[in-house]
């Protein structure tokens, strides 16, 4: 089991997908472990999407990313960080399958719909940069829920 990280995009949030990208990563098995809404500030984007601080589309990415809340999720189960990337498909919507989280939602390579953690490695500092000690949580369900 391991544990990725998530930020559904304003894309996502503003236009009511949130839902429908849930129920994907659930149906998949993945647990919620940790969920949170904030708007994004400028120092954060800068350092989570510092690989890509100085491309000339990079405003552009900063601007998109502020234009609304955004939630971050922390999800965990088998193999978190691979399947959940091969969920979500390839960073350009117009590029990714249907039936792809992207492919399905997302509108072209800026505005599309989530990010999720490329690494174990990575998922591990974005898991830290978004979640504050505390907020993750362990459990087991002693409750069923019906179908
Ligand atoms: P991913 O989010 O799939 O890991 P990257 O880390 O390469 O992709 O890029 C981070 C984010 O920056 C993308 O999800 C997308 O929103 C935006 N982005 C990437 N490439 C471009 C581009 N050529 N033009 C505009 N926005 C881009």
């Amino acid at each position: 089991m391991d544990t990725t990280l998530i930020l559904l995009k304003p894309d996502c949030v503003a236009g009511r997908k949130v839902g429908e990208v849930l129920k994907r990563f659930e149906a998949a098995g993945f647990q919620i472990r940790g969920c949170k809404m904030f708007c994004a500030d400028v120092a954060l984007l800068r350092e989570h999407y510092a690989h890509i601080a100085d491309k000339p589309f990079f405003p552009e990415v900063e601007a998109f990313m502020q234009s609304t809340p955004v939630i971050a999720l922390a999800l965990a189960g088998d193999n978190a960080v691979n399947r959940v990337r091969d969920i979500i498909g390839p960073t350009d919507s117009k590029k990714a399958a249907p039936g792809t989280v992207r492919g399905d939602f997302g509108v072209d390579v800026m505005v599309n719909i989530v990010h999720a953690s490329d690494s174990p490695e990575n998922a591990q500092i974005e898991l830290n940069r978004f979640f504050k000690n505390g907020e993750l949580f362990d459990y087991e369900m002693r409750y069923a829920s019906k179908a």
